[in-house]
Order: C-alpha cells, then sequence, then structure tokens
C-alpha cells in the first residue's frame, strides 16, 4: 500500500508533462487542446495501472511520449475503414455493403454543393426527394411505384403503420423473425399499431390458414423472407403466388418483407438462389420491401415498391416523414440504381457483386500475391487454406461460398497476439483465429491493401511474443 502511494506521487504533474520537447513541440504546432487533454489521460492511466499493482515507468519523458501516442488515438476517426479478412461479404459489424465509387462520389458531390433535393430545375420550384428514385426502381423492378426510406425495418413499420393501423395482419408462425439487433417481426407490427394474427405452425402453414384467419378486422397478408435462418426438413410455407390469389379473391393487400432485395439472380454467382424484387413484384405481391445495403449493394436505406394505390397512401402518412431519407444516402442510392441499368456493369462496379462473382483461381492468385510480400518476414510461416465464406447479411441463409484465405504462424507471435495487433492498427485489419492460424479471406481482402498488410504483419511481428503493457 505504502508503495502504491509512493508511486502514485511520482506521477509527473502536467505541466512537467507538457514541459517535454516532444509534447511542448506538438503544442506549439497548434495541438494544445488535444495534447493537453491526452496529458491527463496519460497520468490517469498510470495511476490505474499503479493500482492494478503494475510498476510502470514514471519519468516525465516517459509519460509525454504515452500522452503524444494518447493525443495520436484520439485524432484517429471513430467511424472508419477496416479491411475485411473475415470472408463474410456482408458483414453486418463491418459497414454491409460496400458502395461502389459511383455512389460515394454522387454522396460526396451532393454534400458538398447545394443540390436538387426538393427542386425541380425544370419548373423552377419545388420538387419532391422521392422522386429521384422512384422510375428508376419502377424500371428495374416492374412496380408501378416506389418509396425509398431510411432502412427495412422502418419501411416494414411505415407499410403497416399505413395500410393496418387499427386493424389486423395475417403473418405464418414459420415466418415471425428476429432478423440482428431488434428487428423483430411481432415488436415492429405493435410499434406501428397493427395486431398480428399468428396462423399455422412454426414448421408448416397452409393455405386453408391464412382463409379461415380472415375477418373484416383484416387489412392484410403478411410474407416475411425467412432471410437469415432456414427451416429444414418437414416444413411447407404458401408460396408468394398462392398468398396473392388469396389476397386478390379477398380484396386484401399481399405484403412481402423481402429482406436482403437482390435485383439480380445470385444462381448467376453459383449461390443459392433468392427470390428477386422483380421476381416478387411478378409474383403478385402488391407491396415488396427490402434494404438498400444487402443485396442491392448501395448505402443503408429501406425501398418499397409496388402498386401505387398503396405507395400514395404511405406517401402521405406523417410516419414517412419520420423515417425519411436523407440526400447523401439518396444521391448513393439513384447511383447504384443506375449500374443496374446496364446489368454488365454489376459485376464491375458493385463490390458486392466483384467479390461474389470473383473466380476462386484469381482469389487464390491474389492470396499468392500476399503470400510473396510476407515471404521475407523473419519467423513467419504462410500458406493458403481452402475455406468457406459467406454472403451475410441475413441473407443466403447457410450458404457457404468457397474461397482461399492466406493462414498465417510465427514462431514467437502467438495467433492471438497478431489477431489483436492488426486489430488495433489505424487501419485495422480484422481476421479470425482458426486451428491455431490466423486467417485473412482473401474474397474480401482489397487488393490495394495487400502492400499495407505485408508491412503491418512485419512491424507487428518484428516485436515479438512480448505483450505490450500499455
Ligand atoms: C434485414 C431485414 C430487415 C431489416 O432491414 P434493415 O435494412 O436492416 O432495417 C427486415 N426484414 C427482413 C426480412 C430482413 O432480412
Amino acid at each position: 500500500m505504502e508503495m502504491k502511494k509512493e508511486l502514485l506521487r511520482q506521477i509527473p504533474k502536467i505541466d512537467e508533462i507538457l514541459a517535454q520537447p516532444q509534447a511542448a513541440q506538438a503544442m506549439a504546432q497548434g495541438r494544445r487542446a488535444a495534447v493537453t487533454q491526452a496529458a491527463r489521460q496519460a497520468a490517469e492511466r498510470l495511476r490505474s495501472r499503479i493500482l492494478a499493482g503494475e510498476t510502470p515507468e514514471l519519468s516525465a519523458e516517459a509519460t509525454a511520449a504515452l500522452a503524444l501516442e494518447i493525443a495520436e488515438e484520439n485524432s484517429r476517426m471513430n467511424l472508419r475503414p477496416v479491411i475485411n479478412g473475415t470472408g463474410i461479404v456482408l458483414h453486418t459489424n463491418l459497414g454491409r455493403a460496400r458502395m461502389s465509387h459511383e455512389a460515394a462520389l454522387a454522396a460526396m458531390q451532393v454534400a458538398e454543393n447545394y443540390n436538387t433535393l426538393e427542386y425541380d430545375c425544370r419548373q423552377g420550384r419545388r420538387g419532391s426527394r422521392y422522386d429521384h428514385v422512384e422510375s428508376l426502381l419502377c424500371q428495374l423492378t416492374g412496380a408501378e411505384a416506389a418509396l425509398a426510406v431510411n432502412n427495412n425495418a422502418a419501411a416494414v413499420m411505415l407499410i403497416l403503420g399505413a395500410l393496418a393501423k387499427d386493424k389486423q395482419v395475417i403473418v405464418s408462425r414459420g415466418e415471425l423473425v428476429e432478423i440482428g439487433g431488434s428487428f423483430r417481426v411481432p415488436e415492429i407490427m405493435e410499434q406501428s399499431n397493427s395486431a398480428l394474427a399468428e396462423v399455422g405452425t412454426t414448421n408448416k402453414t397452409h393455405p386453408q390458414d391464412y382463409e379461415r384467419a380472415i375477418t373484416d378486422q383484416t387489412a392484410a397478408l403478411l410474407k416475411v423472407h425467412t432471410s437469415n435462418y432456414k427451416i429444414m426438413g418437414f416444413t411447407e410455407d404458401v408460396p408468394l403466388e398462392q398468398l396473392a390469389e388469396i389476397g386478390r379473391r379477398r380484396g386484401l393487400p399481399v405484403i412481402y418483407d423481402l429482406g436482403s432485395g437482390a435485383l439480380t439472380d445470385l444462381a448467376a454467382y453459383g449461390i443459392e438462389s433468392e427470390p428477386t424484387v422483380q421476381w416478387a413484384c411478378q409474383a403478385g405481391a402488391d407491396i415488396v420491401s427490402f434494404s438498400g445495403d444487402k443485396l442491392l449493394g448501395g448505402p443503408q436505406a429501406g425501398i418499397v415498391v409496388g402498386k401505387k394505390s398503396y405507395i400514395d397512401v404511405m406517401k402521405k402518412n406523417p410516419l414517412t416523414r419520420a423515417v425519411r431519407i436523407d440526400k447523401l444516402t439518396l444521391a448513393a442510392l439513384e447511383a447504384t440504381l443506375r449500374i443496374y441499368l446496364e446489368p454488365e456493369q454489376i459485376n464491375q462496379k458493385i463490390p458486392t457483386y466483384q467479390m461474389l462473382s470473383m473466380p476462386l483461381e484469381e482469389i487464390q492468385a491474389k492470396g499468392r500475391r500476399l503470400l510473396e510480400k510476407l515471404a521475407e518476414v523473419p519467423g513467419l510461416h504462410g500458406q493458403l487454406v481452402e475455406e468457406q465464406g459467406q454472403v451475410g447479411g441475413g441473407s443466403v441463409p447457410a450458404q457457404m461460398i468457397p474461397t482461399w484465405a492466406v493462414a498465417l504462424r510465427h514462431e514467437s507471435v502467438t495467433p492471438d497476439q497478431l489477431e489483436t495487433r492488426l486489430r488495433l492498427l489505424p487501419l485495422p485489419i480484422i481476421g479470425r483465429i482458426s486451428k491455431d492460424r490466423f486467417l485473412l479471406d482473401m474474397r474480401t481482402t482489397q487488393e490495394e491493401y495487400l502492400d499495407y498488410i505485408a508491412q503491418s504483419v512485419a512491424q507487428e511481428t518484428a516485436r515479438g511474443g512480448r505483450e505490450e503493457t500499455a
């Protein structure tokens, strides 16, 4: 205890830290507030370490160096790029879909300039933000009308709030999904003040189940694409076409929450087919909703397409204002949709499809290039291994995609240490550990980062197996 007290007394005062040449120089370079704050944090960090029983270096010089390191960490953007070596193409924690360059550029231009968000240049008067993507969406999906909002959870809430408020919506028990975070179909329905009538059982729902549940309180039939799980075995659901037929006969709109929202057939990528938006519209859904940042490969958004009469009701609903799409998203979404107008450009320009369409030989060759760059790193053993990646993003359930990964092992740095050190870099490299090796998937790792990865692995293994105490 006495010893701890003595050590605590020895922590340099803030003024002393700031008087050190490196700190003083940084202060003089216009970083006064940042360095002062970092000096306080450095002193605080030393305090905690002493109280935890450690004996850190307490000279003013070492503390100033620590303060500058902290100042550097503090200056980094919290939301910043990472390298995705996980093999999950639509990684929800890593921002889902990477946007195309076209989409990013469109967002940037709209951000830095006044723009046509709600201005109609031809008429010289107020326009509607919803017009920018509506005709594109109709052209691409074959729907009569369209509306884009903040995300798909909001879209579903808006659909139910606008079409089924204080009424009842029928949904199969096999489709009461929870999609990550807090999107649960029953809870969304509660929020939109529509009552849920569950029919069927978890594994089987028949057309008569819907028919029998319809009353004069029923406002719609809802089908939810079970995008992140699969019920296998003894199962039966009512196909969309059949549900649409029931809806038509009973005068009820059929709503389809499609979730992932592919505009292109995934079968072309050797991936199990997902229903496309065009198919859903053709199969008779009156309203279809999907995300912008899943299989569309664009920005976070919720897109509703379908019959004009229903979309018109939604546009007038006050909830629409609360979940409206912002100008940056809208610009990125429009640019993304324009790529789909020329289908041969999809694989070239939309990163999600660049990755999904990459031939295995090319993935393997990328891995070889990384291994070559790593060949001179002392103590490092690398090899190419066949692995399984995933589409991810709550799409294509249970579907693994073959891929190649670079597997690394080091003589003195453990895979855990390597994983942690690479994750803590200013541009973090996110991989995973398997069979006592550190793995980087070559489908999702971007070519332009191979040099950076090689340099970082060299730098982070050169420090050996010592665990930093900082
Ligand atoms: C992903 C998903 C949602 C939620 O979409 P967000 O864009 O994340 O809000 C809703 N329903 C289904 C079926 C989904 O797959």
